[in-house]
């Protein structure tokens, strides 16, 4: 079984959602928008910094976020692998990863690219919802919860998300093709690179994507 998987892809693409599914194998899933978003909850400092570029759509400074990173990879419960998703966003992001995962000896084994046209993702983003409590995430047209405006999990209520709005997704995607688009070729020439069309479904794609982990 393969670990320490990067998961990439374009806002929308369903990173959160494939995430969700492949911590069924025991990898603990690392997103840095979650744990960006507990810490604006949480007020903490980190919090007020990160929402003064989150809600735009800006990337949080490299510095801040390869800090928290380092902190979370460091920790024991990643020894039996980890589901990195939404980090590197950035070229310098990326280096220091590849340094950091060899020195701690948790070199990455595979990166997962998910594909997705640019119409979609706005479709998807806009109708996102997430749940305020847990984080888990739903749809208004393709997953929505048993009862409406309240989460499956923990009964908690839904919300959308300050930044998934129309001007906020435009920086965001902006972000993505000058910043994190470039990073496919960084890893294709690591030679650890794979892409799926997210086009087929949270499902399908689950099955395809756990098939080839276990090979
Ligand atoms: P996400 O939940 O992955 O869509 O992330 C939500 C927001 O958190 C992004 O639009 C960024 O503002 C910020 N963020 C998350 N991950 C990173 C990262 N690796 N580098 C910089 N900013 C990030």
């Amino acid at each position: 079984m393969k670990k320490n998987i990067i998961l990439m892809g374009p806002p929308g693409a369903g990173k959160g959602t494939l995430a969700k599914k492949l911590i069924s194998f025991g990898l603990v899933h690392i997103s840095t928008g979650d744990m960006f978003r507990e810490a604006i909850k949480e007020g903490t400092e980190l919090g007020k910094l990160a929402k003064s570029f989150i809600d735009d759509g800006h990337l949080v400074p490299d510095d801040v976020t390869i800090g928290i990173v380092k902190e979370r990879l460091s920790k024991p419960d990643c020894e039996n692998g980890f589901l990195l998703d939404g980090f590197p966003r950035t070229l310098p992001q990326a280096e220091a990863l590849e340094k950091l995962s060899k020195e701690i000896n948790r070199p990455i084994e595979v990166v997962i690219n998910l594909d997705c046209d640019e119409e979609e993702l706005i479709r998807r983003v806009s109708g996102r919802r997430v749940c305020k409590n847990c984080g888990a995430p739903y749809h208004i047209v393709n997953m929505k919860p048993n009862k409406d405006g309240i989460c499956d999990i923990c009964g908690g209520p839904l919300i959308q998300r300050a930044d998934d709005n129309e001007e906020a997704m435009k920086v965001r995607l902006q972000h993505y093709v000058s910043q994190t688009k470039p990073l496919l070729d960084y890893y294709a020439k690591l030679g650890n690179l794979v892409s799926y069309n997210s086009l087929m479904g949270s499902d399908k794609l689950f099955d395809e994507i756990s098939e080839f982990l276990k090979k």
